[in-house]
């Protein structure tokens, strides 16, 4: 099994006082826990600096939510992936469905953003997920292959990708899919992967998202090729985070 990865997506949520529960995190990952599963807090872009003053030393690396694809230029509100890393970052989510839905953002807008991060040196979270009506007329396997096979860049590999399968039915819903269709899904993906970087897209850790709390983890997590979960709500406060990664 790869090393599970565990990182809570903030969204629009935190200020500076979010600082405390990050310590909380931080006090609560003790070495029985860090040798088990490795953690990551993706804060707002605001955040990413003290984030990742407050981190060092804890262990838990830190994420940025979205990048810019260009390293700089005339790009007002902007951020790139060579800013995200000289906040002390080492990673960014790209391509997560709010980005999808409302910012109109295409597969080819994810992959020139996750080449961007490969660029910077960061680790691109490529986000994949089908929205309910999709699952439900049967093209949810068809939708996230395609999504994969445009999202992620040329020279991905087990270092700098991280591929996290989000239903966007499941996000914020309290819904998740049944572990069999997850199961179904995470190999697909496995499949696809392998058959376009080969073998050594084995070692690439695809994560569950949407709607993962301490009750599901366990059983989320225990579900063949899922090597982690990528948190939202549940991620904002330290027990609910650490109860999460425990279900390793
Ligand atoms: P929830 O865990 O709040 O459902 O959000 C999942 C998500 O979108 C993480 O990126």
């Amino acid at each position: 099994a790869l090393r599970p990865l565990v990182a809570g997506n903030w969204k629009m949520n935190g200020t500076k006082l979010a600082l405390k529960e990050l310590a909380g995190m931080a006090e609560g990952y003790d070495a029985g826990l860090r040798g088990k599963v490795e953690l990551m807090i993706c804060p707002p872009a605001t955040m990413l600096y003290l984030a990742a003053a407050a981190a060092l030393g804890s262990r838990i690396a830190i994420g940025a939510q979205d990048c810019h694809a260009a390293a700089s230029g005339a790009y007002t509100g902007d951020l790139s992936a060579e800013m995200i890393a000289d906040c002390g970052a080492t990673a960014v989510i790209v391509g997560h469905s709010e980005r999808r839905q409302y910012h109109r953002e295409t597969d080819a807008d994810v992959c020139a953003k996750a080449e961007g991060a490969l660029r910077a040196g960061l680790t691109a979270i490529v986000c994949v997920g089908e929205t309910r009506a999709e699952r439900e007329a049967g093209k949810a396997l068809a939708v996230v292959g395609r999504q994969l096979a445009r999202s992620v860049p040329e020279g991905a590999n087990p270092d700098n990708l991280v591929v996290a399968y989000e239903p966007v039915w499941a996000i914020g819903t309290g819904l998740t899919p049944t572990a069999a269709d997850v199961a179904e899904m995470h190999a697909h993906m496995r499949r696809k992967l392998v058959s376009r970087l080969g073998k050594q897209a084995a070692g690439i850790r695809l994560l569950y998202g949407g709607s993962v709390k301490p009750s599901n983890a366990a059983e989320l997590m225990g579900t063949a090729n899922v090597d982690g979960a990528l948190v939202g709500g549940a991620s904002l406060k330290a027990a609910d985070f650490l109860a999460i990664a425990a279900a390793y």
